[in-house]
């Protein structure tokens, strides 16, 4: 099934989980699919490092979701260091595993490597996928906007030419304040911008997480947030249980004010995913 069909009876909510590092094989992965699976996701996103080589481990666990729970799997494909072959080597495995949903992304530089010219945007990846295949696409899209851009309207601006490309459905960057979100919304409907967005939310349970996460992606952290985090930094238990509290009060709020979805960013923790789904799942109509 297509995942963009699924925004038409209910508040989507799906998952995303990231393959085993590579020193460990890629099964260990099954039991936390196993647990995630069990908390009713509409579908389960597989990311795919952009250095990697199309994602073979991608593909794999996205089958397995596929396959052993009759779920949708969805791989992530950041085409930046990917030539045209390599890309279309990719898309003959996804159709031989019964993968048809894929998030195409950009993907951002690999320290060492030289990127590739092929698809230097997410849109150029989109528009050859499409002329290649029959998949459903689904593109990443920035509430506070792309840390590259140069600002807010030419962000909207080519994410609208990345949905003319071919784009069935969006899902957001994190954000810690709902409002950058609702923002967000009105400027991509502004730009005529008219397919489902789903809100990305990421629970912060660890302080090591908080500081990679802000010099990654950027994202402003919220005085509230930050009262929290500054308070029970240095007790592990209180800080999960303070950022699991944190995230379904973003959810609770999006699904009150008729967000299309969630997608949780689950860190392949299924107890955080759990706690979060007891809290939410009565919601989601
Ligand atoms: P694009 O849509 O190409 O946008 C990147 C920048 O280029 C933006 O500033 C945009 O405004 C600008 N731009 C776009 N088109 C044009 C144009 N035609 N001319 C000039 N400028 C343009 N990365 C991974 O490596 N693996 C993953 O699995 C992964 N999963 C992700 C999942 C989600 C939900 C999100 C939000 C991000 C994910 N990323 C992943 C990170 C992503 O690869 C990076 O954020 C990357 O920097 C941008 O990717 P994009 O597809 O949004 O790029």
């Amino acid at each position: 099934m297509r995942t963009s069909q699924l925004f038409q009876n209910k508040t989507v909510f799906s998952f995303e989980v990231f393959p085993p590092r590579r020193e460990s094989p890629v099964e260990t992965i099954y039991k936390t699919l196993y647990e995630l699976n069990g908390l009713s996701p509409d579908f389960i996103s597989v990311t795919c490092g952009a250095g990697g080589n199309g994602g073979s481990d991608t593909v794999r666990i996205a089958s397995e979701i596929k396959k052993k729970y009759g779920k949708e799997g969805v791989a992530h494909l950041p085409g930046m260091n990917l030539s045209r072959e390599e890309v279309l080597k990719t898309l003959q495995n996804l159709l031989e595993n019964g993968i048809e949903n894929i998030l195409a992304l950009r993907g951002d530089p690999v320290p060492g490597a030289a990127p590739r010219s092929d698809f230097k945007h997410a849109c150029d990846l989109v528009a050859f996928i499409r002329e290649h295949g029959d998949f459903n696409l689904i593109g990443a899209c920035y509430p506070e906007g792309h840390t590259e851009s140069a600002d807010l309207a030419s962000d909207i601006r080519y994410l609208k030419d990345k949905v003319d490309a071919g784009v069935g459905h969006l899902i957001s960057q994190l954000f810690f304040d709902n409002r950058s979100f609702y923002s967000f919304l009105e400027r991509a409907s502004a730009a005529g911008i008219g397919v489902p967005v789903q809100a990305g939310i990421m629970p912060v349970t660890n302080k090591k997480q908080i500081e990679r996460m802000v010099t990654l992606c950027g994202a402003t952290l919220p005085q509230k947030f930050r009262k929290i985090m500054e308070k029970y930094q240095d007790n592990p238990i209180a800080l999960r249980d303070a950022g699991i509290a944190y995230a379904i009060d973003q959810i609770v709020d999006l699904i009150a004010q008729g967000v299309d979805g969630i997608h949780l960013y689950t860190m392949n923790n299924s107890y955080v995913a759990s706690k979060i789904s007891a809290a939410v799942s009565s919601q989601l109509s």
